[in-house]
């Protein structure tokens, strides 16, 4: 018998001390799914005939319109971020620019450090407060979240417009902040949430419905919408249509189909689009079209990312170092988070650790700045803020110049300042301060992505290795290593494959480095999966959603069905009383419960003695969210006028968030009245035989996008349920090469 069987809605408290805070193998049963299937049912089929094919066209014609519209505000978004950044941060490094030369001569450059200090607390404090107290799921980049809601699980509030508000100020204070953190994750977020928000036609944050788009008021097409918001996301963060649309296909490729992957292009050519044409005429040459994201990684020239046979295992050795550190990111990040969750529970302490942090970084830049005096002849190279600080005249400090600028400025000064720009002192105390500060920086209180102090990290020490080779082969482009060892560190903390190889491969406008960057990006993941999980998978994990993860465990073809579902099932029979219905929901939080001709009672003796016995002959399966909205609305057999107003709308009336069944007032009388379950239920739903083994029902759950699946005997007869919670739960366990499944608890947090 399942472990999670007779699901009583207080089960789990007796347990909820004995749960260590921060372990990796708890299961949070507070995270539902979504419905993915489309309940073909008399409702839906009425809707169907009555409508027509035009309407089929309309609803068709309409989505793409939806799509079109993603694009433009993701990139409207993007273009607002974008230029926060831009000018607020100009003000802030010419201000501190202009202090620095005054006081290098009086000597008085504790000024210019509290100046500093000052301009990076005020916007952090606000961003942080912000997250903390009023959005916490604006938290980080958003990628996890966006990627369960991806692979079909609720996350409460994700797709909110007061979540995009606050991830957006909170985007812009971080990076402003001069913490390290980039604005091109929370781009996957944004376009998330637009999409979610304009598909629908309503908005909960402002309790506004607009009455329109209210056949999109389903998890099965918003899930599409949101995968086109994410792609449009990435297409604006990165300059990567074809990225984006591979970002959203490796994290949710469940549902992928030919009408879905065009749309979904095409919302990320017109994001892409978009953002160019406004950014580009901002800059003063409308007519080019040369901004293409976000991130702009500068003009490679061909020369400097062509390579030869012989660098090819030199990119597969960064890869190995990318694989490495990143796994130390992950497990250092790990054990910080680890220590968050246990001590750094109240919203003030969270505050207070994101400006300790921001004093932090600031302090380590500034001592950086003063202590490495590496000092440049003037007009070596096109830094904006250079500084003479410590320098002679016609000189400027690089250090500093690395620092006075935002962190995707250093990212392109790796890649494509002159050799003679930087030192290998300069470069190793930057990669290592750097390194330390994101993994601190990761998990905070504030609304920042992590790839661009992975590419800043990385590309540090790629070309510290470009400038040893370098000194064995003259004239091999240092650039061109930093590029890579951006790529393998990032790859080592993300382990994304395909979309990532294909972003950089955009980003840097070149197909031929292709094959170098997927060596280093695969090699990384390799070597990063060997020692760890993702950091993403990590925080997840720590969270404990169910994630669903791309293939059953290994060497489980022996497990079956009758062991991992639950009995007895809570059923229902086809024309059921209202107090049974719902004293059924009272008791129990499943969210989905078959419906059965001839029943017994589950709480009897007779059905905890004998674990298989059947539950009736299944006809079909009913939501917790249709039975309260049959209740609501009092579609009962003994009420006929309540017949005729039922129809698809009223089910899409209060989606996403349907009433608590202690809310619903029913009369003592109407207990008595009874409801016709096989016109509203799911009359096929998913079902697998007793004797299915773990492997198949994983890949018909997996395939499918399910959120139930029925067991049943010989007879066609209900003997168990299958859940995400019941497969996720066992999970692939690796530790130094080892493979093993874990099974994992579960937590009522
Ligand atoms: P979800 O939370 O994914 O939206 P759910 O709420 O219906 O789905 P879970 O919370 O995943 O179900 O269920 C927790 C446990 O209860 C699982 O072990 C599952 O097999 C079991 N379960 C779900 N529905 C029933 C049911 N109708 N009768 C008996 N057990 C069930």
């Amino acid at each position: 018998m399942s472990r999670y069987s007779n699901n009583k809605i207080d089960s789990f408290s007796e347990n909820e001390d004995t749960v260590p805070i921060g372990s990796l193998n708890i299961l949070s049963a507070k995270y539902e799914s979504l419905d993915y299937e489309v309940v073909e049912n008399f409702v839906y089929r009425d809707e169907e005939r009555k409508k027509g094919y035009q309407y089929v066209v309309k609803k068709n014609f309409v989505r793409w319109i939806i799509f079109f519209w993603i694009g433009v505000i993701t990139a409207t978004v993007g273009i607002i971020i974008d230029l926060s950044i831009e000018n607020i941060a100009d003000f802030k490094f010419s201000h501190v620019k202009q202090y620095i030369e005054e006081c290098n001569q009086k000597n008085c450059l504790w000024r210019p450090y509290i100046l500093l200090l000052v301009y990076n607390v005020v916007p952090v404090l606000i961003g942080s407060t912000l997250v903390a107290y009023v959005e916490p799921v604006a938290l980080g980049s958003g990628i996890p979240q966006v990627k369960c809601y991806l692979n079909g699980i609720k996350i409460p509030r994700l797709v909110r417009i007061k979540t995009l508000f606050i991830k957006v100020i909170g985007v812009i204070t971080t990076v402003v902040g001069g913490m390290c953190g980039g604005k091109e994750g929370p781009m996957i977020h944004a376009g998330a949430v637009i999409a979610a928000g304009i598909s629908q036609g309503k908005s909960t944050t402002f309790n506004k419905d607009f009455g329109v788009l209210n056949y999109f008021r389903e998890d099965n097409e918003k899930r599409d919408f949101v995968s086109g918001g994410a792609a449009a996301g990435v297409a604006a963060a990165f300059g990567s249509p074809v990225g984006g649309v591979l970002f959203s296909l490796e994290e949710g490729a469940s549902f992928w189909n030919q009408g879905l992957t065009w749309r979904i292009f095409f919302a990320s050519m017109i994001s892409t689009f978009t953002l160019n044409v406004v950014l580009s005429a901002y800059h003063g040459h409308p007519g080019e079209l040369t901004y293409w994201g976000l991130l702009n990684f500068g003009k490679f020239n061909n020369f400097a990312l062509s390579y030869e046979i012989f660098e090819l295992p030199i990119f597969v050795i960064m890869g190995i170092i990318g694989g490495l550190t990143g796994a130390l990111f992950c497990h250092l990040n790990y054990k910080l988070t680890v220590f968050r969750m246990r001590h750094l529970v109240s919203r003030w302490k969270k505050v207070l650790e994101a400006i300790l942090v921001c004093c932090s970084t600031a302090t380590v830049g500034f001592l950086l700045m003063l202590w490495r005096n590496d000092c440049k002849p003037s007009g070596l190279d096109p830094t904006k803020y250079a500084v003479q600080l410590n320098c002679n005249d016609g000189e400027y400090n690089y250090m500093a110049s690395l620092w006075l600028q935002v962190p995707e400025a250093s990212v392109r000064s790796f890649f494509h300042d002159p050799e003679e720009s930087l030192d290998v002192a300069t470069l190793v105390y930057f990669a290592i301060a750097y390194y330390l500060l994101t993994i601190w920086t990761y998990g905070l209180s504030v609304s920042a992505g992590l790839f661009i102090p992975c590419l800043a990290t990385g590309a540090a020490w790629g070309r510290l290795i470009g400038i040893g080779v370098q000194f064995i082969f003259p004239g091999a482009d240092v650039g061109k290593y930093a590029l890579i060892g951006a790529a393998s560190q990032l790859g080592g903390a993300v382990r994304m494959t395909i979309s990532l190889t294909v972003i950089l491969i955009e980003a840097t406008g070149n197909i031929t480095f292709g094959l170098p960057l997927m060596i280093c990006l695969l090699t990384a993941k390799w070597i990063g999966d060997y020692f760890t999980e993702s950091i993403y998978d990590i925080h997840i994990q720590l969270s404990g959603i169910p994630l669903m993860a791309w293939d059953p465990p290994p060497l489980s073809s022996n497990i079956y069905a009758n062991e991992v579902m639950s009995h007895p099932v809570a059923v229902f029979k086809s024309k059921e009383t209202v107090g049974q219905i719902i004293d059924t929901l009272k008791t129990y939080t499943y969210n989905g419960f078959p419906v059965v001709d001839g029943i017994f009672n589950l709480d009897s003796e007779e059905s905890y003695c004998n674990n298989y016995k059947p539950n009736g002959r299944l006809r079909g399966l009913i939501l917790r969210s249709q039975l309260i909205v049959l209740l609501q609305n009092k579609v009962f057999n003994e009420v006929p006028s309540a017949w005729d107003n039922v129809s698809l709308t009223t089910f899409r009336q209060d989606y996403p968030r349907y009433s608590n069944i202690d809310s619903i007032e029913i009369l003592e009388s109407e207990r008595h009245y009874t409801i016709d379950l096989l016109r509203f239920m799911n009359p096929s739903p998913y079902i697998v035989q007793h004797m299915a083994s773990l492997p198949r029902i994983f890949r018909l759950f997996r395939a499918m996008g399910l959120r139930h699946i029925v067991v049943v005997n010989d007879s066609n007869e209900v003997v168990g349920m299958v859940t995400r919670k019941d497969l996720t739960r066992y999970r692939v366990w690796r530790h130094r090469g080892t493979l093993g499944v874990v099974e994992l608890r579960i937590s009522a947090k």
